[in-house]
């Protein structure tokens, strides 16, 4: 038997790392700030144990394009490297100093630390022709050193002069990434990745030409503290409100949110916001962003967050939600399916205590949650358990100043044995065009019914599954066979129409097809009712709108 290492040839690698790292080239920044950040984070780690002595200074990142130079500069006033940290951090690739950092100064914020796979400095070859890196490290009496490389395995290192502690890293960008070398491409992106890094972020376009007399100050791109990372006792409705509108400048303001503040089993913490849902569905343009210590990984969050909570606003951060490469990686992570599971049951809890505290401001609100604890109930059977306690139906005669709801253990209550059918089952009578029906609708109140209105763009497919969901219930347009589905409690309390009428109308209407059943109301019970209307069973009717619905065969 034969035993060996296998061999990397870094001659293989390279291009590898810089085609397939990452799908996104913007990301190179990310990778690059983060390393800035990371280095501004340590530094403070270490002062604050006394391994680092003296004034920091201003602790701050600072972006440079120049595009006469064809370059950009990421400048940190961090620990910097110093010669063999070089070696050992830059020319291994896959060796983290990062993961290194958390494991020596466990319990240290080692949360801050973003770095982990000691492949993120070489994202920056997708970019660049040329790499340099200028630094200093913060140890006393350390040397700078400058480290250039063109992408290639090979590289060079000297000693050289740097003036303040910290790194700078020299991007001279490649031919075919110049779109880099425009000022707004460069600041939209950091806008998207650095926005709520906790270091302070400069951006200076230009920085090669003559500086003039009264050329602005370069501008802090990023908020530092954005309100999910403070405490909820700090903040007020207000910081909430407002946080909202950093995020979402389009919109109108959210109904309620969620301070989701976690440590255990796993870090997690965010806010999420309730916006206001228009009876469509609009296009969701506005979406959750994932965050992993501040720094953005996606608004793609389809398959990563549940369905139903994509209808949700706001900002999840968790350090384990790796800040990693693609979506089909996210997916398959067992982090992100236990936070999942964690931010539905946050949101169910959520919506329960308003609904025990507060009913007439859930009820109030229910126009845009409705739609939003709907689909959650049709699509994760856990949040549907909790639901069933706070789901509330509109009764189709409530107008706009009187509103009134049930649960559906109020309804199952408010009917007794009234809306029962011959198998036992609650028959939930509902109305899907409260004008159009207002005459069935008053004739079935006026009997002591309750109608429910189910008028929104998802109620068909809502009670279609709750159908299966609830096996006790059984919902029935107002205009369907009611006659057929209730028993009758009293004489003709259930049939418009008494059996004798009922029995000459069907003879009236035998040219019908034989297999549908005709009703046909003749009373007129309300003013409104027009004279005759015939009606016909709720299963035929639901068949006929499915099929409208997917357009003609
Ligand atoms: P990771 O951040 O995942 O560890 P990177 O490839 O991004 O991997 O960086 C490798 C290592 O290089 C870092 O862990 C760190 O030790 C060192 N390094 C990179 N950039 C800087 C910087 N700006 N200041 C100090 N050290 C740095
Ligand atoms: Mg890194």
């Amino acid at each position: 038997m034969q035993k060996g290492t296998i061999r990397v040839q870094t001659e293989n690698i390279f291009p590898i790392i810089k085609k397939f790292l990452y799908s996104d080239h913007d990301i190179f920044l990310r990778e690059l700030i983060s390393n800035a950040v990371d280095a501004t984070q340590k530094l403070k780690t270490l002062s604050s144990i006394g391994e680092a002595k003296g004034e920091l200074g201003e602790l701050r990142i600072d972006i440079k394009l120049d595009a006469e130079k064809k370059t950009i500069t990421i400048s940190d006033r961090g620990v910097g490297m110093t010669a063999e940290e070089v070696e050992k951090y830059i020319n291994q690739v896959a060796f983290s100093g990062a993961e290194e950092f958390v494991k020596k100064y466990k319990g240290q914020n080692e949360n801050n630390i973003i770095g982990k796979f000691g492949l993120g400095f070489y994202s920056a070859f997708m970019v660049s022709d040329k790499v340099e890196i200028f630094t200093k490290s913060f140890r006393e009496g350390a040397t700078a050193v400058r480290w250039e490389c063109d992408g290639s395995p090979e590289y060079t290192i000297e000693d050289t002069e740097k003036a303040d502690r910290g790194t700078d890293i020299v991007l001279y960008i490649n031919e075919e990434s110049k779109e880099f070398l425009e000022s707004a491409r460069v600041e939209a992106v950091l806008r998207r990745f650095c926005r709520f890094l906790p270091v302070p972020i400069f951006f200076e376009p230009k920085a090669g030409e003559e500086k003039k007399e009264d050329s602005p100050a370069p501008a802090q791109i990023n908020n530092t503290q954005p309100a999910w990372t403070r405490k909820p006792s700090e903040l007020t409705p207000e910081d909430y409100q407002n946080f909202y509108k950093e995020l979402y400048p389009y919109h109108e303001a959210p109904l309620f949110w969620i301070h989701v503040n976690v440590d255990y089993p796993f870090n997690l913490t965010g806010i999420l916001y309730f916006p206001k849902i228009k009876q469509s569905y609009e296009i969701q343009k506005d979406k959750i962003q994932l965050y992993s210590n501040q720094v953005f990984v996606t608004d793609e969050v389809k398959d990563i967050v549940p369905e139903f909570l994509m209808l949700l606003h706001g900002v999840i951060d968790s350090p384990d939600i790796p800040l990693n490469v693609s979506r089909s990686y996210l997916q398959g992570d067992p982090n992100v399916k236990k936070i999942n599971n964690h931010i539905t049951k946050k949101v169910a809890d959520k919506l329960e205590e308003i609904f025990n505290k507060d009913r007439a401001s859930f009820e109030d609100k229910w126009d845009s949650l409705g739609l939003f604890v709907k689909y959650g109930m049709m699509t994760d059977d856990k949040f549907q358990e909790k639901a069933n306690k706070f789901h509330i139906f509109e009764t189709a005669s409530s107008t706009a100043s009187e509103k009134k709801f049930y649960t559906l253990e109020e309804l199952r209550l408010a009917t007794e044995t009234l809306q029962k059918n011959k198998d036992g089952k609650l028959v939930i009578l509902y109305t899907t065009d409260p004008v159009q029906q207002d005459a069935y609708i008053k004739t079935a109140e006026a009997k002591g019914y309750i109608v429910v209105k189910l008028d929104t763009m998802v109620d068909a497919a809502f009670l279609n599954q709750m159908e299966q969901k609830w096996s006790d219930v059984h919902f029935n347009r107002v205009d369907a066979d009611i006659a057929d589905n209730l028993i009758d409690k009293q004489e003709n309390t259930a049939s418009v129409l008494s059996k004798d009428d009922e029995g000459k109308l069907k003879d009236l209407f035998n040219i019908q097809p034989a297999n549908l059943h005709v009703t046909v109301e003749v009373k007129g019970l309300s003013v409104e009712a027009p004279p005759v209307v015939a009606t016909r069973p709720e299963f035929m009717r639901r068949m006929k709108d499915m099929a409208a619905m997917q357009g003609p065969m």
